[in-house]
């Protein structure tokens, strides 16, 4: 047959009719044709529904979680191996076929207690990345209750869908990280006193999304629903995670210790890590900082972030898959410079972060205050090599404005 007169199997249209005529056994099909087909399968799959996803999502076991975690996390094994079951379990929960038993598995959202910058964030963001989940990351102190200025708890919600590029079924098993949770602790104790509306208020708000509801979302700018007012999200299968620094709450811990040991607990005055209280924190301790009982009973996974000492500030510079030394070196690479730092520049890096006390957040502007001007000049010069060594960045710090940084820390 002459070329001209090959035509498509499906509508017909001759081969110059068509940008493109892909040739099968005995049928041929044409760009058109293609582009509708592909149509009708995405929405045959979306109507299948949860099946799908269910297949997207490959539920790793505890120890490959947690040897997932380690490639981008340093130190905290406590809560990786906290986290590692929780995030099972809820996928499990959320996998599992329907039962004729009785037996309900609740939900295991989790509550991260630990000083800013110790990685509560990252933790989140990549069991997300490992489970490829939507994330939607919300600070609590921009929650109000509803009718207050500020943003509505369903806000969240819309975060979410946005993550999932609306998808529905993909966002209600998606991860919701609401940071600085200690932000909307009561202020007292005791209710009776002081009735702290927004804190208080915010947290009753919280409940039913932590708990499973269904609630109605503006989904604000979706362009897949144009001319929807509300989209129905059910939280039932949302794993939410919750992370708060707990200014001041060692202190609550510290009081409990002291009275178990005058009692006859086990608890041993000499033993006590009292540079770490944070890893004896218990429920209790949170309803003394000023979170209601009902918001801790929704948060069961309770778990606490270490504090991070010259040697980890170190390895999260080199170690991790995606470490900020890693990330220079590959930016220079490109412009074909080849970039090394000696171990005496690393260690100044380090004590610089713990002096202006920036924790591993200050890694990053220390690294940037000392490669900025390389950076600036390198590209495009002779040079090929750039080796970072402590009398340069001690230099380049000396000249720049770190002290700024150390005023907003
Ligand atoms: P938080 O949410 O606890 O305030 P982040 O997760 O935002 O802290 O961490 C701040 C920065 O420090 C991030 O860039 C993160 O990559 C890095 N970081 C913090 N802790 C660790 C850690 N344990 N391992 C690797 N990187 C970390």
């Amino acid at each position: 047959m002459a070329k001209e007169e090959l035509e498509c199997s499906f509508c017909g249209r001759k081969k110059p009719e068509t940008s493109l005529l892909i040739a099968g056994l005995d049928a041929h099909i044409c760009d058109r044709c293609i582009e509708q087909a592909h149509g009708i399968v995405i929405e045959e799959s979306k109507q299948s529904g949860n099946s799908d996803l269910s297949a997207e999502l490959i539920l790793k076991k505890p120890k490959e979680i947690k040897g997932f975690l380690d490639e981008y996390i340093i130190g905290q094994e406590n809560t990786k191996r906290v986290m590692s079951v929780a995030v099972y379990n809820h996928y499990k929960r959320l996998l599992q076929a329907p039962t004729d038993d009785d037996i309900e598995i609740q939900k295991s959202n989790i509550i991260m207690v630990g000083q800013t910058g110790t990685g509560k964030t990252l933790m989140a963001k990549t069991i997300a990345r490992m489970l490829n989940v939507p994330l939607a990351i919300v600070d609590a102190t921009v929650l109000t209750e509803a009718g207050y200025v500020g943003e509505d708890v369903e806000s969240i919600l819309t975060r979410l869908l946005q993550a999932a590029d609306y998808n529905l079924e993909k966002a209600q098993r998606g991860i919701v990280f609401i940071d600085e949770i200690d932000k909307i602790a009561r202020k007292s104790d005791n209710p009776s006193i002081t009735r702290d509306v927004s804190g208080e208020g915010v947290q009753q708000a919280l409940l039913k999304l932590l708990e499973g509801t269904v609630v109605n979302v503006p989904p604000k700018g979706g362009r897949k629903h144009p001319d929807q007012k509300f989209i129905e999200v059910d939280t039932e299968n949302i794993l939410f995670i919750a992370g708060g620094a707990f200014d001041g709450i060692e202190r609550h811990i510290t009081k409990r210790l002291n009275m178990q040991a005058i009692g006859y607990s086990s608890i041993n005055k000499e033993s006590i890590d009292k540079d770490n209280i944070l890893k004896y924190i218990i429920p209790k301790d949170l309803k003394d900082f000023g979170l209601i009982p009902e918001i801790i009973g929704r948060l069961p996974v309770l778990t606490y972030m270490d504090p991070l000492d010259a040697k980890t500030l170190r390895a999260i510079l080199t170690e991790p898959k995606n470490a900020i030394i890693k990330q220079y070196k590959k930016l220079f690479e490109m412009d074909d410079v080849e970039f090394s730092i000696t171990d005496g520049a690393l260690d100044y890096i380090v004590e610089k972060a713990i002096e202006y006390k920036l924790g591993a957040r200050g890694l990053r502007s220390l690294c940037e205050e000392i490669l900025t001007e390389a950076m600036f000049e390198l590209p495009g010069s002779d040079e090929t090599k750039l080796n970072i060594t402590k009398t340069y960045a001690e230099d380049r710090l000396n000249k720049s404005t770190i002290k700024k940084l150390k005023a907003v820390s």
